[in-house]
Order: structure tokens, then sequence, then C-alpha cells
């Protein structure tokens, strides 16, 4: 999977910077529902997982923003890694809700409720294959450790 999200959009009526990532998700400057779609949650929530995983955290130790996805992808990594070392917990939606508020809009202003909606949308993606991991059969971990391993010495 690529490391980063190479995909840049911006409305046709309003120029306003945004990702229709699902069906239901108009231009939140304008209101436009354009045909125009990208399945940006799915890979949102791949990176999530792969940084979780390589890095122990969700926030990448670097992180190379070359595009709109990459901008919004930064600001989910952190919203997620802030979620997740919350001390005292929180929920998902206390600390999305709180972040998005403390970023500097400026003439962006429509961003902060579509982050928002954006945060709880890859959060519910990601707890699917977490759950979907925690359901794989042992033995397949074990055959697809081994394969990685092979590869790596390669
Ligand atoms: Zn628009």
């Amino acid at each position: 999977m690529s490391h980063h999200i190479a995909y840049d959009h911006q409305c046709p009526d309003c120029q306003a910077w945004y990702v229709p990532y699902d069906v239901t998700v108009p231009c939140p400057q304008c209101g436009l529902v354009e045909k125009e779609r990208f399945d940006f949650v799915r890979y949102a929530a791949g990176l999530l997982r792969t940084n979780l995983r390589k890095y122990h955290s969700y926030s990448p130790p670097a992180w190379y923003v070359g595009s709109y996805s990459d901008h919004l992808a930064s600001l989910l990594f952190m919203i997620f890694e802030a979620h997740r070392v919350a001390n005292p917990p929180c929920s998902f939606e206390e600390m999305a809700r709180e972040i998005v508020n403390r970023l500097e809009w400026r003439d962006q202003e429509y961003g902060k409720d579509y982050l928002y909606q954006l945060a709880l949308r890859v959060h519910a993606e990601l707890e699917k294959r977490m759950e979907e991991d925690a359901a794989e059969p042992a033995v397949s971990w074990w055959r697809r450790l081994l394969g990685r391993f092979g590869r790596s010495r390669r």
C-alpha cells in the first residue's frame, strides 16, 4: 500500500477543498453533491492500522503532506493518537470535537464539521477492521508472519 494518498479535490462550484468520501457527502461549503467519489475512509483506516502496528502510535514519525488527502490524514493521525493516549480516557467523539474546535480554520471554517464527521466515519471503519483482525484464526496469523519474515530476509 502506498504511504501517501495522492488525491486532491476542489468543489467545481465554490473551490472549497474537501474529499467526497461517501455518496452522502456534499461539498462542506456550498452543499453541492458531486458524482465524484474517492474511497478515502478505507485508505485512512488502513494507514492508521499500519501506523499502530509499525510505530505503536497512530502518528507516524514523519509524514509528507503532498496532497489535500495527506493533509486530512495528518489531522486524523493527530486525533486518533490523542484519543489513544488520553488520560483520563474519553470518548472518541469528545476528543475529535475538542481537537477540531482547537484547530485554526481561518477562511476554511467549513472544514470544521467536515473533519469531525470524517473522523467518526474513519473511526467506525477502523474498529471494524480491528474486529476482523481479532477474529482471524491464529494459524493464518502465523502463516502471514512467516511469509513476512521470509520476504524480509530475501
Ligand atoms: Zn462547493
